[in-house]
């Protein structure tokens, strides 16, 4: 009776539970409820009756059974985080698998998926891949799924990653500043593409076209933020989805534009079926307010004016951009300084994803349904599992934030491996209080975390 749950394939990297619970195993069943249950169909008073894990029904408010009863907060899908860069393994100086679901966790993210680079290696072929599978064993507290890279030359790679469990593919079209991943050339675009339709995947895109960026501006002083964001124009954006979109509709690869800064770039997508994120930072953050010497703000492409910011808002509304993410990417504070120029690119923001939307969303009158469209509904279907994830609905893996929308507090601590991240100091609207995965309460802001991590890793496996 209970088949639908046990489809889900996971991999079982070392010391987590594995997931074929079958039908010799004891029953677990559980619940909670509150008044403000955000459903599919609308937030009401309602009780999720969760059984192995699985939300195996919504039950009405007034539910007898045992039950955690969490009042008027609310209870939304966990959050998914379909872009960060916790750097394991090479660079776990830089973030690490257990710092970085544990942040998530804090902030109501119950899976992330993770980037091809700024680890070592980069996940750019089947070796690597299993390397990154392997480095994740007991140490994640947060479901995690992986991307593979797409770098020039490696087309052939292609097939065996999306085979080995790799959500999707990533590129980049202009440097990404490390030396271990390389940016797609528009000939070697069109070959991951074709290899990418071939095995019916999709590419994410950081779409930035060189040669429409611009060369720093020898009178900007280095300390000043316009001396960063003049030399990333909204225009390298713009041409760099125009020259996707072309390629999308000649191969008939399936592609999605990470971290759009500007509405402006809306434009070259306009009746395509592209998808595409913008992240909290863009939201929340304006060039107006970036001071000097504030290389925390550094990112790519640029946080932009309050203009921009606000379009960006309005196209989430209309649905031209479906979803936000953290592009969560911190480094060690040496790598920053008081130069925008020299200093590392890379806001850390996992924890902050839902605070920080809600934050921006509640002030533009957005109400929490919205929340669950862009931070779970939407990610999930890009990354393939809308059949498991995403939304409280029966059937559906039992992952759940409880949210207290009105608590205003000033973000102080973060789980992640450095402080140092533009979201402290300043106060924010939204609390995360229990984050559940598997209808198991995994953290909370009494008591922290659970001493077991109890994440695994997801891959595309149907
Ligand atoms: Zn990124």
């Amino acid at each position: 009776m209970h088949a639908s749950v046990h489809h889900v394939k996971f991999l079982h990297p070392k010391g987590t539970q594995a997931a074929d619970s079958n039908s010799h195993q004891v029953t677990h069943r559980s619940a909670i409820k509150s008044e403000r249950v955000v459903l599919p169909d609308g937030t009401r008073p309602a009780t999720v009756i969760v059984e192995n894990g699985t939300i195996k029904t919504i039950a009405p408010h007034d539910y007898q059974g045992p039950c955690q009863d969490y009042g008027s907060l609310a209870i939304l899908p966990g959050v998914i985080d379909p872009h960060v860069h916790f750097n394991e393994p090479g660079r776990t100086h830089w973030e690490g698998w257990e710092t970085g679901t544990k942040a998530a966790l804090a902030g109501g993210v119950t899976t992330v998926v993770d980037m091809p680079l700024n680890c070592i290696p980069s996940t750019n072929n089947l070796a690597s891949l299993r390397l990154k599978q392997r480095s994740a064993g007991g140490k994640i507290f947060c479901d995690v799924g992986l991307w593979g890279g797409a770098v020039p030359g490696n087309a052939e790679d292609i097939p065996e990653l999306v085979g080995a469990g790799a959500l999707g593919l990533k590129c980049f079209l202009s440097d990404p500043g490390t030396a271990e991943f390389e940016n797609l050339s528009a000939p070697h675009l069109q070959k991951a593409m074709e290899a990418i339709a071939q095995v019916n995947s999709v590419l994410l895109i950081h779409a930035e076209w060189p040669s429409a960026l611009r060369g720093v501006d020898p009178t900007h002083d280095p300390e000043t933020y316009e001396a960063w964001l003049s030399t990333r124009p909204v225009e390298a954006e713009s041409e760099a989805v125009r020259q996707v979109v072309e390629l999308s509709a000649q191969t008939g690869c399936r592609c999605h534009i990470v971290h759009i800064s500007s509405p402006k770039v809306l434009k070259a997508l306009e009746g395509t079926d592209l998808s595409c994120e913008t992240c909290t930072h863009y939201l929340v953050f304006a060039a107006e307010e970036i001071g000097r010497q504030a290389t925390n703000y550094k990112c790519a492409p640029p946080i932009r004016s309050r203009e921009h910011q606000d379009g960006l808002w309005s196209a989430l509304g209309d649905g031209r951009i479906q979803m936000i993410t953290s592009d969560h990417s911190p480094c060690p504070p040496e790598l920053k300084n008081s130069s925008f120029l020299e200093s590392w690119g890379g806001i850390a923001g996992v924890q902050m994803l839902l605070t920080g939307v809600w934050t921006g969303a509640s002030q533009r009158g957005y109400q929490l349904h919205d929340l669950a469209r862009w931070l779970s509904e939407a990610p999930a279907r890009l990354i393939g599992r809308a059949h498991e994830l995403g939304s409280l609905a029966p059937g559906l893996t039992a992952n759940m934030v409880v949210f207290d929308p009105e608590k205003e507090c000033v973000c102080q601590t973060l789980y992640h491996r450095y402080q140092g991240s533009p979201y402290q100091g300043k106060a924010w609207k939204g609390e995360v209080v229990a984050t559940y995965l598997r209808g198991e309460c995994v953290y909370n802001n009494q008591s922290g975390h659970s001493a077991i991590p109890k994440g695994r890793l997801i891959s595309n496996h149907p």
